[in-house]
């Protein structure tokens, strides 16, 4: 039932606010999160996933009862639509810029239902009053995904390149292994503390917290790597092994679309084989 009070609201640093906004996303979670930087008067949105009234005006107030009077701008990390379907509703009210990163503006427009040419393309940098918000291209989860930095306050908003409660899904058609593993150098590297997630809590050791997540995402491509150099296995057989049991049913196909990827940054780096087997009708992979 609505209450009216479902966003979990929270001050993260002296100019960042964390939303936690109910959306229909993956589990664990099932909220995204927006996130609020504020200067004075002025403020922008990072990512708005939930297209429900009450939650816009739950936002709309929250964002209010800061003291923020003026909004320049949403920015979207990347067009998953537990991203971006409340932007279009937030974009009317406030009559702000919605900076898209070009490569995630098809994607975006049809996930919102709108015209591209909304859209503003992301620049390098955006100017909050005297107050300076570094946007870097981190493609990994999608290709034209973004982080946005926020030196002043030694914060990082990563997107759905990292989690605040687990992983992270990487995989065909929007992602890519290789630059993924990229994307996590880059947090590592960025000299800021505390990295704001697409979902869950923050993760106050950002260095730590991606490390710890590329060294996760590069054991199990070890392991699929072991796996296949003993002997041959199918797509559907790698997901049975490795995750059938550990987590729910339904999320299998964002493990296989893991794998996936995988497979193919190994095809990359390594050695690998594919081959089709005509009695079966399946396509085997073995390194
Ligand atoms: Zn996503």
């Amino acid at each position: 039932m609505k209450n009216g009070n479902e966003i979990k609201f929270e001050q993260i640093t002296e100019h960042v606010y964390q939303a936690q906004v109910p959306t229909p996303t993956l589990p664990p979670s099932f909220e995204t999160n927006s996130y609020i930087i504020q200067n004075g008067s002025e403020g922008l949105i990072i990512d708005a996933g939930s297209k429900d009234t009450n939650h816009i005006n739950e936002l709309v107030n929250l964002i209010q009862s800061i003291g923020i009077r003026h909004v320049s701008g949403i920015l979207i990390t990347h067009y998953h639509h537990d991203h971006t379907e409340g932007v279009p509703c937030l974009q009317s009210r406030y009559g702000c810029n919605v900076y898209v990163h070009p490569l995630d503006m098809k994607n975006a427009a049809q996930e919102m239902n709108v015209n591209i040419h909304q859209f503003t393309e992301t620049p390098k940098e955006i100017l909050l009053g005297d107050m300076k918000i570094e946007i870097q291209h981190v493609s990994g989860h999608t290709h034209g995904h973004i982080h946005a930095l926020l030196h002043q306050d030694k914060v990082i908003f990563v997107g759905d390149n990292m989690a605040g409660d687990g992983s992270v899904w990487v995989g065909p058609k929007d992602g890519h292994m290789g630059d993924y593993y990229a994307a996590l150098d880059k947090i590592a590297e960025s000299g800021c503390m505390i990295a704001c997630p697409g979902h869950g809590p923050v993760l106050k050791d950002a260095a730590l917290a991606s490390t710890l997540l590329k060294k996760r995402r590069t054991l199990r491509e070890d392991e699929i790597y072991s796996l296949i150099q003993k002997e041959r296995y199918t797509l559907d057989g790698l997901v049975n092994l490795l995750y059938r049991g550990t987590i729910p049913d339904e999320a299998l196909w964002v493990a296989k679309k893991t794998i996936q990827s995988h497979l193919a940054h190994i095809c990359e780096s390594r050695h690998l084989t594919i081959s089709f087997d005509t009695e079966e009708e399946k396509f085997y992979y073995q390194a």
